[in-house]
């Protein structure tokens, strides 16, 4: 995977967590469990320093799409989108290079090769 890739796919890891963390249910399971709220101030602290080693564009893209994706970063299985299940045209496998970010076409998530 490329290393671009990798730090916003740890990123959206992170984000997945802070959400949780924040989520008032989720919240209060999790403390039951041992996960302390303070926790949630290291897992930000821990996003912002890697949200400085992605390509900006990138990370625009990246928030601008999770307001409405929960995932907005998926694999791909075969030539078949793992968000939308939708199957990629050829011409975008065939477009691939090591440092090109692709996305689907049909629901525009970006994608990674696992
Ligand atoms: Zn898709």
């Amino acid at each position: 995977m490329n290393t671009k890739l990798q730090a916003l796919v740890a990123l959206q890891d992170l984000d997945l967590m802070i959400r949780e963390a924040k989520d008032p249910e989720q919240a209060t399971r999790e403390e039951e469990l041992g996960f302390p709220l303070s926790g949630v101030d290291k897992l930000e602290r821990t996003r912002d320093r890697l949200a400085k080693q992605i390509d900006e564009q990138l990370l625009q893209r990246y928030e601008r799409m999770s307001r409405r994706f929960t995932r907005v970063v998926v694999p791909v299985e075969g030539r078949v989108c793992l968000g939308c299940f939708m199957g990629l045209p050829t011409a975008t496998r065939r477009n691939i290079d090591p440092g090109t970010v692709e996305h689907c076409e049909n629901c525009g998530r970006i994608l990674y090769r696992l």
